[in-house]
């Protein structure tokens, strides 16, 4: 099993070899070719399994093929319940689209608005974000949904946890019925299953 037979392009898979990634992970083999093939998804995934490869590839692989838009909003946004976790899963992104023009920042509370907004206004392709951040620049009008294509939820069991619920079902209200939502949770409990049921249009499920 290799990366490209998974149907990952040449840049893609470069960037993995040169990552020292020789072969995709079990969630990586499963999730990829339902991803690329459009269809929602939830993943039950712990973290250390690859997971954030297993969305992040396929989700450059869709947005390298599409056309790019000259001033760029954000194409796929992906949530995340911390400040550390969304400059881990930007610092991926940037890792597995070194050799593409695709670009990611990180947007979380607790710091200055200002270089938030400017890589916004700079453009940008993929938005990771906690949401209590997003919500407020969206209500700022900062960031705006309407050339999203795909939606992240990861580590959905610790977001509902700390208490994001409000602020996910937001996002979920300001978005288009067409966007491809994919969660990723350590596990399916209650709780992230009632999410989904509401939010996610028949997905496909995974489990690890
Ligand atoms: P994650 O579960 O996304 O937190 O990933 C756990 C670790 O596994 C990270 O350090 C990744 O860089 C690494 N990793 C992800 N996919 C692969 C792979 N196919 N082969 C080797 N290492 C990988």
């Amino acid at each position: 099993m290799t990366f490209s037979s998974l149907g990952l392009s040449n840049n893609i898979d470069s960037a993995v070899s040169e990552l020292g990634f020789s072969k995709p992970t079990h969630i990586q083999q499963q999730a990829i070719p339902i991803i690329l093939a459009g269809h929602n998804l939830i993943a039950a995934a712990q973290t250390g399994t690859g997971k954030t490869a297993a969305f992040a590839l396929p989700i450059l692989e869709q947005l390298s093929g599409s056309q790019t838009l000259r001033k760029k909003r954000a194409r796929a946004l992906i949530l995340v319940p911390t400040r550390e976790l969304a400059n881990q899963v930007n610092s991926d992104l940037q890792a597995f689209a070194k050799h593409s023009e695709l670009r990611s920042a990180a947007i979380y509370g607790g710091v200055e608005y200002g270089p938030q907004k400017q890589a916004l206004i700079d453009g940008l392709d993929v938005l990771v974000a906690t949401p209590g951040r997003l919500i407020d620049l969206f209500d700022q009008k900062a960031i705006r949904f309407d050339e999203l294509q795909t939606l992240v939820l990861d580590e959905a069991d610790r977001m509902l946890d700390m208490g994001f619920i409000d602020d996910i079902n937001k996002v979920f209200d300001r978005i288009e019925q067409s966007v491809q939502c994919l969660l990723f949770s350590a596990t399916l409990s209650n709780p992230v299953r009632a999410l989904a049921r509401n939010a996610i249009e028949s997905p496909k499920e995974i489990s690890i």
